[in-house]
């Protein structure tokens, strides 16, 4: 424990008004209140300057897996460091991002043979784009070059830089960049609580995949690839796909010549409950995304991986200019892909996902007793992934407004009881560290419980 220091806390608390510019952070109402500084970590736990301890409900931001300031993962990182910090992987090799990539290469579904590393899953999003637009253009001599554009989900989310926006649907981080962003196609997300095609929680996908392979029927001959967030779209507020919609999709891109990549940046590292979402539909994709979990939660790093047959498009003399021309300065980092490898390890000698199961089923069990609640409106789960839904009426599913901030304020309550969470808008997002104990679980729930009742029936004249 570190000795508390009130005047450095003060001071920092004033720098971080003055200096920082926090992201998806609205900033006006942020500089009102007072920041909540992070000053260590242990386990399962975030500590603030003056010693408080706070559950960490998701796993700061959705990356880590073994707890905060895990021993093991330290031990790497301090071994490499004091091999080497970094050297370029541009024309150049280094161990651990050789030895990761091995690694990566043999837990991911089948047919994923090459990796190409980056440092963020904006990144490793941008660069599938990339290669499936490329793999066209260079593919049979160029008899492919119109498959130029890309299908995704309305309601998608894949990261924040211009290309994986374009490939995004959600209109609130996304509308303001349109005029920036290239076209696509679009397909209906199947939201079976909200259908966008008006159906019933039934035959929302059924009726979501028909409109998918017209899309395709229409527009093949200009599809390079689909993307998609396997089995949960995260950001749009955990929307779990229903049975079977993943492995049908991968049919379609089969009968349509179109790529598929799976973005498993958020589902990956066994959030979902195995160590990819693919797997429980038995899909291998043409080229997966990979990002927060894949170092544990400790230093940016992600990857592209793909097939042999993508791949070998790219293959040709120098002069031919088949190459890949893309690449980050910090790209195949040793420190990064040690930590990963590290990490890797870890969920295997751990069996971390043998011991997902008994957690997935306490959250199941316990997150019935959420619709008690009135203002509960939708629960969605996949593995380790949560997000509730709140409604201002049950009945109609009718939405709270804006202005309430219904999410905001549960999360503070629930801070204020020792946990810390982020939602997203209504949808309160729990995404529990992977190596949480039992324990510790059920305090997640019962904290999350009583801070829905306190702000959503506990309000003065409420009348509930
Ligand atoms: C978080 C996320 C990204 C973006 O990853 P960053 O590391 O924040 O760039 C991309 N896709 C999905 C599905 C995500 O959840």
């Amino acid at each position: 424990m570190n000795k508390y220091d009130s005047q450095l806390h003060q001071q920092l608390i004033d720098w971080d008004k003055q200096y920082v510019w926090h992201p998806f952070t609205a900033m006006l109402d942020y500089n009102r209140c007072e920041p909540l500084i992070i000053e260590q970590g242990e386990g399962s736990y975030l500590i603030d300057m003056e010693g408080n301890r706070y559950l960490d409900g998701i796993s700061s931001l959705w990356v880590n897996v073994h707890g905060h300031c895990r021993p093991e993962l330290n031990a790497a990182l301090i071994e490499q460091i004091n091999q080497i910090a970094h050297s370029t992987l541009l024309g150049l090799a280094n161990v651990p991002s050789i030895k990761l990539a091995k690694k990566l290469v043999e837990i991911t579904p089948p047919g994923l043979h090459k990796v190409f590393y980056s440092d963020a899953g904006a990144t490793a999003v941008e660069i599938a784009l990339k290669i499936a637009f490329q793999y066209w253009q260079q593919k049979d001599a160029g008899q492919y070059r119109q498959k130029t554009k890309f299908i995704s989900l309305v309601e998608a989310y894949h990261g924040d830089t211009i290309g994986s926006v374009s490939v995004g649907g959600m209109d609130l981080y996304h509308q303001i960049f349109r005029p920036l962003l290239f076209n696509g196609f679009y397909a209906p997300t199947p939201y079976c609580y909200r259908c966008p095609c008006g159906q019933s929680q039934d035959n929302c996908a059924r009726e979501c995949l028909q409109h998918l392979e017209k899309v395709m029927e229409e527009h093949h001959q200009e599809i390079a690839a689909m993307i998609i967030e396997p089995l949960v779209q995260g950001a749009a507020g955990m929307i779990v796909a229903p049975s079977g919609y993943l492995r049908r999709v991968r049919e379609l891109c089969d009968k349509y010549q179109i790529l598929i990549i799976a973005d498993e940046v958020a589902v990956g590292f066994g959030r979902t409950g195995r160590l990819f979402a693919c797997e429980h539909e038995q899909v291998a994709p043409d080229l997966m995304c990979v990002a927060k979990g894949i170092t544990g939660g400790y230093l940016p790093l992600a990857a592209t991986l793909t097939t042999d047959e993508v791949y070998n498009a790219f293959l040709g003399e120098p002069w031919e200019n088949k190459t890949f021309f893309h690449g980050h300065t910090y790209t195949g980092n040793p420190l990064g892909c040690a930590v990963a490898l590290a990490n890797l390890n870890l969920i295997e000698k751990n069996d971390l996902i043998g011991s997902l199961q008994p957690k997935v089923a306490l959250l199941e069990e316990g997150l019935t007793k959420f619709h008690e609640l009135v203002h509960v409106g939708d629960i969605r789960q996949k593995g380790l992934m949560v997000g509730l839904e709140l409604v201002q009426d049950r009945e109609t599913r009718q939405p709270y407004s804006p202005q309430e901030r219904i999410g905001h304020r549960v999360i503070l309550e629930a801070r204020r009881r020792g946990l810390i969470l982020r939602p997203l808008g209504d949808v309160l997002v729990l995404m529990p560290i992977l190596s949480m104990s039992l324990d510790e679980l059920e305090q997640v729930l019962s904290i999350t419980y009583a801070s829905i009742k306190q702000v959503t029936e506990g309000r003065p004249g409420s009348g509930e």
